[in-house]
């Protein structure tokens, strides 16, 4: 790696090893770099170093997937592959911003790939919305899953209802780990701080309230029809409401198969039988948040009452309220600034993932918004990686190694360093009945991987 040689002559063929960065171990960042592999030819390879901030990896699919959809987080085993490759290098607990410039890698890497996702909630705007008791789903769900910025989070539980804004499956995620029995998550990765708050919470009514009507929720199909499958929880729709939505939907013109297949999930959903199990998840749809109330921390929300009129969301002017000791709004992300990137509407600024003028691209939700499901990001990263190919010139730039450029004091967590901290932490899960014990505090990680 560290040849002064920038083009090898290899059996008669030139072949040209470009030098790339990729910031953020997320999805986003594990597909640019197998985008990057697939894309290798005889003459053209790639050497990428990966760098990331949280000595853990593998972005939302550790700190986002909820612990009760296992399988979602499966996609790990590819990351791992592509982190097996012999062009891979991985610096974990170095951030970008902090421990280097971005300057520093723009100017000795042929490319720098900024695949950070957005970590910011979007906030609701309402009054009330900062008293304690109101929480983003940006806190909430890296809290249940063991992100270490997030373990101290005050989150009590100790009220009887909670109230979930959004109609996305971020909602979903969240008024589901709130719903559920905690019996149901003792064989799952949460956190061990958050599984012993939700063992003694007292919540066993949740709410989850989107502002227009089911036909616009943001919902997925499979999502929706695993809802009757809980089972100790009685998930409540209105049979009218789904029926209302239902003729809406057919009174603005043919139904595309994504709202039809949500449509009939509603109706299974409506139709399935109350089971009294003493734990409850009801959906309220045409419910604006207006303003968060209480004395010194969330007691009540209150809820404009909107209707559908010409296929357009209004208003009504009336309102009703919820009685509630816990809010999570999850109404979607923006990026977290980072020092020398610009950002505008909440994403990088880029086009298609180039940011003009510059050697950086971005993948992922920094480019694109807090859109899509962990394989949107797959055909993501093969497109940017095709614009950065076509943007590259003939000679690469020198060769060089990253690692003398890191302040002495941080400690790198590289590949061999992260597979012990995730070896331990399945170790330990495996004597629990869990996939794995999350660590949370980035000391002990860090000696994890020693
Ligand atoms: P999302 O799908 O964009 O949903 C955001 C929701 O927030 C929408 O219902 C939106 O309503 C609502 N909203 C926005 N501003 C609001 C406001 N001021 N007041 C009330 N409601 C407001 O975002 P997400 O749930 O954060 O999910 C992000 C992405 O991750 C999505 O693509 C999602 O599918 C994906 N994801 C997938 C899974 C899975 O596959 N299991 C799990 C989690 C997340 P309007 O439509 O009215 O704006």
């Amino acid at each position: 790696m560290n040849s002064p040689l920038r083009t090898i002559h290899q059996k008669g063929i030139n072949v040209t090893n470009y030098k790339v960065a990729i910031v953020g171990a997320g999805p986003a960042g594990y597909f640019t770099a197998q985008a990057l592999q697939n894309a290798q030819s005889e003459d053209r390879t790639f050497a990428i170093d990966m760098f990331e901030r949280l000595p853990t990896m593998w972005g939302l699919v550790r700190s986002g997937v909820a612990p009760d959809h296992p399988k979602i987080k499966t996609v790990a085993k590819v990351f791992e592959k592509v982190a097996s490759e012999p062009n891979f290098r991985l610096f974990g607990n170095v951030e970008i911003g902090r421990d280097l410039d971005i300057e520093e890698l723009t100017a000795r890497y042929d490319a720098v790939l900024m695949c950070t996702g957005s970590a910011i909630g979007k906030k609701l705007g309402i009054p009330g919305e900062e008293l304690p008791g109101s929480f983003s789903a940006a806190q909430f769900v890296p809290w249940y899953n063991g992100h270490p910025d997030y373990a101290d989070l005050d989150i009590s539980l100790d009220g009887t209802t909670a109230v979930v804004i959004g109609a996305g499956n971020v909602a979903m995620d969240c008024a589901r780990m709130l719903a559920l029995d905690p019996h149901e998550l003792d064989t799952t990765d949460t956190a061990p701080h958050a599984l012993a708050a939700f063992h003694a919470s007292k919540i066993r009514k949740v709410y989850i309230a989107g502002r227009r009507g089911p036909e616009h929720a943001a919902f997925t199909a499979p999502e929706l029809r695993d809802l009757p499958k809980l089972q100790h929880t009685d998930v409540v729709i209105s049979p009218q409401i789904v029926e209302e939505a239902h003729a809406r939907a057919q009174a603005s013109g043919e139904i595309e198969k994504h709202l039809a297949s949500n449509l009939e999930a509603w109706r299974l959903l409506a139709e399935h039988p109350y089971s009294n199990h003493g734990r409850e998840m009801e959906f309220h749809f045409l419910a604006a948040p207006k303003e968060i109330k209480g004395d010194g921390k969330v007691e009540e929300v209150i809820f404009g009452i909107n209707e559908v009129k010409d296929g357009k969301v209004v208003d009504t002017g009336q309102t009703y309220s919820i009685k509630a000791n816990l809010v999570i709004s999850a109404i979607g992300y923006q990026a977290a600034p980072i020092n020398g990137i610009y950002f505008h509407n909440g994403v990088i600024e880029n086009e298609n993932g180039r940011v003009l003028g510059t050697n950086i691209y971005t993948v992922g939700w920094a480019k694109r918004g807090p859109s899509g499901v962990i394989g949107t990001n797959k055909s993501d990263a093969s497109e940017v990686v095709q614009l950065l190919i076509s943007d590259l010139s003939d000679e690469a730039r020198p060769d060089f190694d990253i690692t003398p450029f890191i302040p002495a004091g941080v400690q790198i967590v590289d590949q061999a360093s992260w597979s012990k901290i995730n070896a331990a932490e399945i170790a330990a899960g495996e004597a629990l009945g869990k996939p794995r014990l999350k660590e949370v505090s980035i000391e002990k990680l860090l000696h994890l991987g020693q």
